[in-house]
């Protein structure tokens, strides 16, 4: 039976800075997978794992910048309202009653779906939401333990995640972008013209705030 129930896509991450990565995957997925609309979340981060000197509300701004040319992609602002750590199964959880009448699929990459097992509660999530895993360079095994979780719940192509459900995880063909925020981070304050892995509004938006002039980085 074909689902009656629009399909949301949901990217959580830190978008520190959002950076072509991101951006190409939200797109690849939006289209391939037939979803209405991707929504971009950042995190909430705590002071002392943020950028020195990035706020959230510019990490979002960001996010606004480098999804304007892009109907089919908007902000979720959920978790920057929320002054404690993210959890996705928390955040979904609102989302699934924020639009009752869509069918949520989770979009994260190969790295964090390798850690997806360790995350709170994150059978929780399954029980709400469908996986879209998107390749991403360095991180093409799949560990054990992901392997393990896509026993039974693997779809075989976009179109499965049309049906009813959730769960399932699908995991995705995508072009490979071999970038990262904490690479970029690195590299920005040596940077004199907009790197190929920004979008040249974003890439204004950094020089005009000067965001990214300290060499320290995030610690994990
Ligand atoms: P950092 O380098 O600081 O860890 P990041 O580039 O991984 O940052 P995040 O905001 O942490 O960016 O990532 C959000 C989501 O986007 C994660 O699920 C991550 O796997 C995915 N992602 C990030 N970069 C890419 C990429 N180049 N290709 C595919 N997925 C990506």
């Amino acid at each position: 039976m074909n689902t009656t129930n629009p399909l949301l896509g949901i990217f959580g991450g830190t978008f520190d800075p959002i950076h072509y990565g991101h951006l190409r995957t939200a797109l690849h997925v939006q289209q391939t997978c037939q979803l209405e609309q991707v929504r971009l979340m950042p995190c909430h981060l705590p002071a002392h794992r943020a950028s020195p000197g990035v706020s959230a509300v510019q990490r979002a701004e960001m996010v606004q910048l480098a999804i304007a040319p892009y109907p089919q992609l908007a902000l979720e602002p959920l978790e920057l309202r929320q002054h404690r750590p993210s959890y996705s199964a928390i955040s979904l959880a609102q989302l699934k009653q924020q639009y009752p009448k869509h069918q949520l699929a989770f979009i994260l990459g190969m790295d964090a779906f390798n850690q997806f097992t360790r995350w709170h509660r994150w059978q929780q999530i399954l029980q709400l939401a469908d996986l879209i895993v998107c390749q991403r360079p360095d991180y093409e095994q799949l560990s054990a333990e992901s392997q393990a979780l896509l026993v039974k719940r693997q779809l075989q192509q976009p179109q499965d995640l049309q049906q009813r459900g959730q769960g399932r995880i699908l995991v995705l063909e995508n072009p490979l972008l071999a970038v990262s925020a904490s690479q970029l981070r690195a590299e920005l304050p040596k940077l004199a013209s907009c790197p190929e892995w920004l979008p040249s509004a974003v890439w204004n938006y950094i020089r005009q705030h000067e965001l990214y002039t300290s060499r320290v980085t995030s610690q994990p």
